[in-house]
Formats: structure tokens, sequence, C-alpha cells
């Protein structure tokens, strides 16, 4: 379990889904596009590349290493943020509940403080913030509403399609400039939701790449409102 103890040493906690990424049998490319609830992606399982047997002894050998190096379990659950709320994530197949227990099981050493474990669970626990873009491009429509989607408005990707941000249900909100953290924190204490305009999101290069859209660019001081 050489891959298991290199992942502890770097993250300070490990758990399956980051154990099979330092094997190479799932790509972080698969785990991003599982995070953000695309359509093919709606397991992770099914982005595991090996076969049965190996991937069983695996399982046995990471549980017994856990187990033999006395770490602490720690359950945190896998969710992704929409602009409906949070919405939790499946990793396998079946769903079957002792198979989803294992992925959501990280491990931490045993020596760190509640404290510590607390904020480990709770950086794990937190699914990554929306992100609004820009729009670059002039050709666009809404996926759902088919509204023009004009260059320089504001859109919203889900499972790869652009939404308009009414049809997101995101038209609430306002938008925070990039690098503002006391600023993002205190909003979000308020509200739910928020878009984060500058986090470097997975898809973001490829939007960019496609010329469909690029990250929104702080506008001003103290960020500004979208109309509507
Ligand atoms: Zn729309």
């Amino acid at each position: 379990m050489r891959a298991a103890e290199a992942v502890l040493e770097r993250e300070g906690n490990v758990g399956p889904v980051e154990l099979f990424q330092e094997l190479r049998w799932l790509s972080p490319f698969d785990v991003k596009c599982w995070r953000k609830g695309d359509d093919e992606h709606r397991t992770l399982e099914p982005w595991i590349h090996v076969g049965p047997a190996k991937f069983q002894s695996a399982i046995r050998c990471f549980n017994d290493w856990a187990q033999g190096r006395g770490l602490r379990a720690l359950e945190t659950p896998y969710q992704r943020q929409d602009p409906q709320g949070i919405e939790a994530l499946q990793v396998s197949e079946s769903g079957d509940p002792q198979r989803e227990k294992f992925y959501r099981t990280h491990y931490v050493p045993a020596d760190l403080s509640a404290g510590q474990s607390k904020r480990v669970a709770e950086k794990l626990r937190k699914a990554p913030d929306l992100v609004v873009f820009e729009k670059v491009s002039e050709e666009g429509n809404c996926h759902e509403c088919q509204a023009e989607l004009g260059q320089g408005s504001y859109l919203f990707m889900e499972k790869g399609q652009p939404l308009c941000l009414t049809c997101a249900d995101l038209d609430h909100l306002v938008f925070l400039p990039s690098g503002d953290g006391t600023l993002s924190r205190r909003a979000r204490k308020q509200s739910a939701l928020s878009a984060v305009g500058g986090a470097v999101q997975p898809g973001a290069e490829a939007l960019r790449a496609a010329g469909i859209a690029r990250k929104r660019r702080r506008t001003g001081p103290g960020g500004s409102r979208v109309p509507g």
C-alpha cells in the first residue's frame, strides 16, 4: 500500500477515490466530471479502470493497511452544489449502502486532535463553488429557455450545457470579485448559495478553448450586480 501511504503523506488523509487516482486506475478528469454531475458521470465506479479481482484485492489491502496503521476513519459524504441546493453524489453503480460507506470513508492519522479531524472532515465534505462564466463568443442560446446569450452576458454551465442565470436559478445572486476572501466568507454566511467568479474550476479551460466563455473578470471594487 505504498500508494495509500503516499497520498496520506501528501494530503494528510486518504480515501478510496484518492487511492485509485494515485494508482492511475481513475483519472482526475473523470473525478471532476463526476463532482460536477455530468450526465455521463452520474456514478464514478464505471470510470475506475481495473479488473474485478485486482479491485477486490486492493479494497482488502487498503482496509487492512488502514487498520494495521491504526488510522482513524472519517466518514464524509461526497456532494455537489447546484443552484437548487446540495446534492449527494453516488459513487457505486449499485448504490449499495456498504459500498457507498466504503467510498465515503477517509483515513487520517490517529494522533490528529478532535479539532483537526473536524477541519479535515469539513474540507472533504465541502462541495466545490458554483462558477458563473461571462460569454465571449457571439452565438449561443440557453439550453433550457432558448434565450439568446449575447456576448458579455453571464451563463452557468450545467452538465456541459449553457444556461441563462434565470433558468439556472442564479439571477438573484450578487457576484463577488475574485480574491476577496473576507467578502466571500461574509456573503456565504448570509446566503446558502454564492457564485465565485474568479475561482479556477474544472471545465473553465475547456470552455475557453472552445471559445464559449471565459471566467468572469473583476469589474469594479466590491463586485457588481447582475441586472435582472
Ligand atoms: Zn434560460
